[in-house]
């Protein structure tokens, strides 16, 4: 039979338009629907805007320290309707770039709401498109607990619109999304708390850098409140927020931000006709191909809910498309050692097993640990302090992960991972010579273990 497209993408964010532009690459006719903003929610409402902010709000400690350099400032001022005005600027800008990569490569752009109507059928603004792979790639959605009042609380979608640089703000959650917008709240000079219903936020960390970055934020003033969640809101009435905590405690602030994770978007997707089963979580199912229960039917990204991650979003879509039109070239893609940073003030960046993981897993472990003030600090009053950490494997040498909270931690995570990925042992690390001075060189000059 012959098909309108040999791929329809329904969604063009990281994972989809890498599937959709490089199948159009290999010679296959391809068709992308999106509904919202083209770049999906990491260009959109995600990675871009937040790291963007997270720059802006790094400026107020960049202010601090050049005292000690010799600098004086006049009394340094934040104007947050000029960093959202320009983060949009450069945002529509992005959503321009990410139109002509599609068009360029040849890919058919239907903008509008995709609905799955039969397993090779899918329909748009009114009209049907047949194709011989449909590709979910709807990536997800802010999740907020339907807590009374929960209607006053926002989300990361909301937050990068806000008016005005609220005076006091509640962050609720203890993930990567509110670690790091308590950052940005707290940088810009709102006064901020962090409640987090466990003992310690970041959970899946390893225990060393949670416990650092909650000491180095308590030192910055940021109120963090763990064993604490909230039961409901009242707005009152001069438009402020009363937030009465399960403990029966009341805080007073101006705005609730949840960051408690997300929800994969199905939302009026037409599963109902096709045989696509959900998992437990209700994320798409999907095997290693990506192949769902319907056989003319893919998912990649958010919305299988495996690891959710722009660089892992654009790995599947790759996969996708060399397994349907460059089988040659198809590799599984491979989801050990993914590094990662939170792009908290400071950073954290880290990749490979938490020593936790490695001991359950049944590895005698060595642990190396620095702890240090970094060079560009000791001429100021700053008292922040830097972690590195290495877990080995005792028996065979392996560096099984490399952990960091400090400044850039996210750009020196990025090496390490490819050694890590290349199976070097703490002997490799020990043999490279160090970059002098840097932070990054502890990593080679770990001698001694502080725990086996
Ligand atoms: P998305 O990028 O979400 O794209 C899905 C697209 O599908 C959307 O554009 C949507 O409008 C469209 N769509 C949905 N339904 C339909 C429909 N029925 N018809 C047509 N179109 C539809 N990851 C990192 O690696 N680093 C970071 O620093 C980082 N920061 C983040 C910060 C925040 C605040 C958030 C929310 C996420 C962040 N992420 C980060 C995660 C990253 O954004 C996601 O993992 C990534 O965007 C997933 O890509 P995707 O292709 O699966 O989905
Ligand atoms: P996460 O899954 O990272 O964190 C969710 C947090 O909310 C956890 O601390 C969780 O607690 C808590 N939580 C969940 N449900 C509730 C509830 N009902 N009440 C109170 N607390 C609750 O999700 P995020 O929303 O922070 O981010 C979504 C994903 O986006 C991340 O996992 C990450 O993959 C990606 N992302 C990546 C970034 C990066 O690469 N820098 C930045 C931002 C997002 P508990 O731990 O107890 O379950």
């Amino acid at each position: 039979m012959a098909y309108d497209f040999d791929l329809y993408v329904i969604g063009a964010g990281s994972g989809g338009v890498r599937a959709a532009r490089f199948a159009a690459g290999f010679g296959a006719k391809v068709g992308v629907a999106e509904s919202r903003y083209l770049g999906g929610t990491c260009v959109n409402v995600g990675c871009v805007p937040k790291k963007l902010l997270v720059y802006g709000a790094h400026f107020a400690e960049d202010f601090e320290q050049a005292a000690g350099f010799g600098w004086s400032l006049d009394q340094a001022q934040f104007d947050w309707a000029t960093l959202i005005a320009n983060k949009d600027r450069e945002i529509n800008r992005l959503n321009g770039i990410y139109r002509n990569l599609l068009v360029n490569s040849g890919v058919t752009l239907h903008e509008g709401h995709a609905r799955i109507v039969a397993p090779h059928t899918v329909e748009i603004n009114g009209e049907r498109f047949s194709a011989k792979h449909i590709l979910i790639a709807t990536g997800g959605w802010p999740q907020i607990p339907q807590i009374p009042g929960a209607e006053h609380a926002i989300s990361s979608n909301e937050a990068f619109f806000l008016k005005t640089l609220p005076k006091r703000v509640l962050v609720v959650g203890g993930g990567y999304i509110a670690v790091e917008f308590a950052g940005i709240f707290h940088g810009l000079g709102a006064s901020t708390s962090l409640l987090y219903r466990g003992d310690l936020f970041l959970r899946g960390f390893d225990g060393a850098v949670r416990k650092h970055l909650q000491e180095e934020l308590t030192k910055r003033g940021m109120d963090l409140q763990f064993n604490a969640d909230i039961e409901r809101i009242d707005r009152q009435a001069d438009g402020s927020l009363s937030v009465t905590l399960k403990d029966g405690r009341k805080l007073e602030t101006d705005c609730v931000f949840y960051a408690t994770g997300r929800r994969p978007m199905l939302d009026n997707l037409g599963l109902e006709n096709t045989a696509v089963k959900l998992d437990q979580k209700g994320f798409v199912e999907v095997d290693e191909l990506y192949q769902t229960a319907e056989p003319s039917i893919l998912a990649i990204g958010d919305v299988i809910g495996r690891v959710q991650l722009t660089p892992v979003a654009l790995a599947e879509g790759m996969a996708v498309a060399r397994r349907l039109f460059k089988t040659e070239q198809y590799r599984l893609v491979d989801y050990q050692m993914i590094p990662t940073a939170v792009f908290s003030l400071p950073n954290i960046g880290t990749v490979g097993l938490t020593e936790e993981q490695a001991r359950e897993a049944g590895h005698e472990v060595q642990i190396f640990e620095s702890r240090f003030r970094p060079m560009k600090l000791t001429l100021t009053e700053c008292q922040e302090r830097t972690l590195m950490k290495l877990v080995v494997d005792a028996k065979t040498d392996k560096v099984l992960g490399c952990h960091m909270v400090g400044p850039e931690a996210g750009e020196i995570v990025q090496g390490l991972a490819i050694a890590l990925k290349a199976g070097a042992t703490k002997r490799d690390f020990d043999e490279t010579i160090g970059v002098h001075p840097t932070a990054a060189e502890e990593f080679v000059t770990m001698r001694t273990p502080v725990a086996g």
